[in-house]
Parts: structure tokens; C-alpha cells; sequence
């Protein structure tokens, strides 16, 4: 086995970017992304109507498999949205993975119910259904109207599992255990838009999937996401509830309950509409990246973290595993140092203030992986 320093790593990236300064991920626009917004621009409709809001909901749709997408102002709100339709009310709880962006648990904070900590897969990244089922098994009673937690009292309303890096979690199964529990399943997909498992879209398998356009996903909209579902019911549901709850009429301001302004401008659904046609590009594109980085690592000490079972990958972001804390430490260190963007994973949640009293299991594999995985810079070359 090759010893791999990391000079040898950081010359290998700036060979491939061909220039100094390396970001993690960057937006690439060689499509119809100025048109557009020129075509926005002209037509004046530049807010929260538009053809361009129709047209990018029609397509999310279309790509996702699913009966209803909704366009919205980021992930974050199209995850708290998903939420509160998929029934979570304030002092409900929320079993989702502490390894990810702190937006899928601020998402549970906003509706005033608390998030629960199940364990991650070592090879998914996302939500472990043995770990799941293992938590209802022995802290979780089933109900006629839906499961308690024993320790609480409280209602758990709903799971959330994430598709970290754009991998995707063992959803079926983890679907078909919050069924057993009446437990609604919503998809933090926000990573993983063009994923599939098992030849299904992300987004598709949760009562509701969130979608985030964010500048750093695999493609944008400046800022913008997405709310997915099989259920046309409650997909008017989302788009009423993120349109202030405006009951329709030619004049009248009436709304029937407490709704938000969370629509996504058509200024930002003009640019979201060009980067879905890119969106084949840029995965084609990341993929060669994802197979010279692993070509690189070969027979070295570093791990490329490879694709796991039945996942067909939208290749966002490429990651390293490292031997252990400090090895990562002085990889993140040295290639920050010159020029090359590399990130470790997130701080688990827990070690955060605000969910530092949260109910958990074990995590045993969240910790395992929170101490060595890197991010490499993964933007698209065009
Ligand atoms: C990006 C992201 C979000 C939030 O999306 P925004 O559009 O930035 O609000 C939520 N969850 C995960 C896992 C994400 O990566």
C-alpha cells in the first residue's frame, strides 16, 4: 500500500481544476440560465407568480416521479412545511439522524416539537432502519392513534431520515417500519436531488420529500426548494400553506389559517428551470471527477467512500475516510492551507447548544464517521 501524503493530494486536485483556488462546490451556469432570467426580467414577472414557477414545479414533478412538487423559498422551509402536513405538532417529537445539516433539526424546532437521535448506517450515511427499529422496540409504545414515547409521554409524528451527500438511506425499510409505528415519514432529500434507490427517485418513498436549490447543491437556483408528494391533497395543502393560506378570489384577501410567505420567485424558478436541463451534464461530469478521485486513492491509505448498494448516485459530493481524528485534522489543515477547500463532516447535533438535551441512541456510527470523513472539492468541470 501507498503512503499518500498530502502534497501529493493537494498537486493531483490543482491538476484537475487546472488552477490554484479550489472551492468545495460551485454553481456552473453554460446553459439557458441568462436567457431566462433576461426572459423574467422583460416580462416583469419577477416574484412569487409565473410561468417559470409552473413550469420548474412540472419538471421537479417529472424527475421525481411524483404527483405533486410545490416550489419554495429554501430547504429548510420546505422542510418545515413537510413536517407540519405530515401532522407534527408543538410537543411532538421527531426521530431523525444527528449526522447532518443543522436545517433538518431547526426544521422540527421551528413547530416547536423536539427532534430524537437514531444512529447512521456506516455505508448510507443516512438513518439506520435496524437502529430505528431497535429505539420503537424498547423506548416506543404503539397506540390506536400512534406511538408514545415511554420516557416522555410525548407523540412521535413523524421520522425524518436524511440522504446524506446525496446517498441514499435504506428508505424502504425505514418506510416500512414507521408504518408498522403510524409514524409519517418525510424525506429530507435536499442533497439528493436526481438520486434513486432501487430505481425510485428520492423524494417518492416519504409521505413528503424537501428539496433544497441552495448555491452549494448540485444544482441552484440562487436559493429556492422544493416539497415533493404522491398525495395531490396534501401537495395543494403545501402550496396554499407556503401562499400566506390565501383562499382564491378575484379581489378578497381571506386566509383560512396561520400560512407563510415561502414561495419561490419566478426570478429564482427562471434559473432553477436552465439548471435542471444541466442537471444530466453535471452529474456525468461529477461522476468522471468521483472515478479519477478514486483512481488517485487507489492502493493508498485513504478511502474514497463509495457508492453503497442499490443507490444510483447523483454524485454531489465526494468524500474521504481517514484513519482517525488527527489524521483528519492535518488533512483538513494542510489542503485549506494551500488553496484546496476541503470540510469535514457536520459537528453531530448533540454537541450543538440547542440540542445538547436531546434524546438519543448509541451513535455509535455517527461518531465513528463525524471523526473522519472529509468532503473534496466536487464542483462540476464543464
Ligand atoms: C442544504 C440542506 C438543507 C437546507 O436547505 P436550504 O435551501 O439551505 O435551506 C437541509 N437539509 C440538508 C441535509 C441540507 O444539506
Amino acid at each position: 500500500m501507498k503512503k499518500c501524503n498530502v502534497d501529493d493530494t493537494v498537486n493531483f486536485i490543482k491538476s484537475v481544476y487546472k488552477t490554484d483556488n479550489i472551492y468545495l462546490h460551485e454553481p456552473r451556469f453554460v446553459g439557458n440560465e441568462k436567457k431566462y432570467l433576461l426572459e423574467t426580467i422583460d416580462s416583469t414577472f419577477v416574484s412569487s407568480v409565473g410561468p417559470f414557477v409552473d413550469q420548474f414545479e412540472g419538471e421537479i414533478s417529472k424527475l421525481t416521479d411524483t404527483k405533486r412538487a410545490v416550489g419554495v423559498a429554501n430547504g429548510t422551509c420546505a422542510l418545515q412545511i413537510s413536517l407540519e402536513l405530515a401532522g407534527v405538532k408543538s410537543e411532538d417529537e421527531v426521530l431523525t439522524q444527528a449526522l447532518t445539516f443543522v436545517a433538518t433539526a431547526n426544521s422540527i424546532s421551528y413547530l416547536k416539537a423536539t427532534p430524537i437521535f437514531i444512529d447512521v448506517d456506516l455505508d448510507t450515511m443516512g438513518l439506520s432502519p435496524k437502529a430505528l427499529k431497535e429505539f420503537l422496540e424498547q423506548n416506543v409504545e404503539l397506540k390506536n392513534d400512534g406511538s408514545y414515547n415511554k420516557k416522555t409521554g410525548k407523540k412521535i409524528s413523524a421520522c425524518m431520515p436524511m440522504h446524506t451527500f446525496g446517498f441514499m438511506c435504506r428508505i424502504d425499510e425505514i418506510v416500512e417500519i414507521c408504518n408498522q409505528w403510524k409514524i409519517s415519514v418525510v424525506e429530507d432529500a435536499a442533497e439528493a436531488l436526481g438520486s434513486k434507490y432501487k430505481g425510485r427517485s428520492s423524494g417518492s418513498f416519504g409521505l413528503l420529500g424537501a428539496f433544497s436549490l441552495n448555491g452549494n447543491k448540485i444544482i441552484t437556483s440562487g436559493g429556492g426548494g422544493a416539497i415533493t408528494t404522491n398525495n395531490i391533497a396534501i401537495g395543494d395543502k403545501a402550496k396554499h400553506l407556503t401562499t400566506t393560506a390565501k383562499v382564491p378570489h378575484k379581489w378578497e384577501y381571506n386566509h383560512d389559517k396561520l400560512g407563510y410567505n415561502f414561495r419561490l420567485p419566478n426570478l429564482n424558478a427562471a434559473l432553477a428551470c436552465a439548471q435542471l436541463e444541466q442537471l444530466e451534464n453535471m452529474r456525468n461530469s461529477k461522476r468522471t471527477l468521483f472515478n479519477k478521485y478514486k483512481d488517485f486513492f487507489h492502493d493508498t491509505e485513504i478511502n474514497v467512500v463509495d457508492i453503497p448498494k442499490n443507490t444510483d448516485w447523483n454524485y454531489w459530493l465526494t468524500s474521504i475516510l481517514l484513519k482517525n481524528k488527527k489524521e483528519r485534522d492535518i488533512f483538513l489543515e494542510e489542503t485549506n492551507k494551500q488553496g484546496i477547500m476541503t470540510r469535514p463532516i457536520w459537528t453531530l447535533m448533540y454537541r450543538l447548544p440547542m440540542y445538547k438535551k436531546v434524546q438519543r441512541d448509541s451513535q455509535k456510527n455517527a461518531e465513528y464517521l463525524e471523526e473522519r470523513i472529509v468532503n473534496l472539492p466536487s464542483s462540476a468541470i464543464l
